[in-house]
C-alpha cells in the first residue's frame, strides 16, 4: 500500500512517522531505525537488532535488557 503523507521537521529536527505506516511497517517504540540518503532521498528501514557494543546481528541475547551478542557477553563476563 502507497502512503503519501507531508510532515513539517519541528525545531530539532524530528519528524513524526504517521501511525498508518508505523502499522503498516509493524514499528513500536524504541525500534531502532536506519536513515540513509540515497540520490537526493533519504531512506527510513526498519533495522535488525543488533549488538549495542559491536553491532552484530548474529548470536544476540538478551543481557540485562540489552540485545548483546555471545562474544560480548563473554568479554563482559571476562572484565
Ligand atoms: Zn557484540
Amino acid at each position: 500500500m502507497a502512503y503519501i503523507s507531508y510532515k513539517k521537521i519541528d525545531e530539532v529536527g524530528r519528524v513524526v512517522l504517521p501511525k498508518d505506516i508505523r502499522k503498516e511497517m509493524d514499528l513500536h517504540i524504541n525500534d531502532m531505525l536506519k536513515i540513509d540518503i540515497d540520490n537526493g532521498k533519504i531512506i527510513i528501514t526498519k533495522a535488525d537488532k543488533s549488538c549495542i557494543f559491536c553491532g552484530k546481528t548474529s548470536s544476540l541475547k538478551s543481557y540485562l535488557g540489552k540485545t548483546v551478542c555471545e562474544s560480548c557477553i563473554k568479554e563482559l563476563n571476562n572484565s
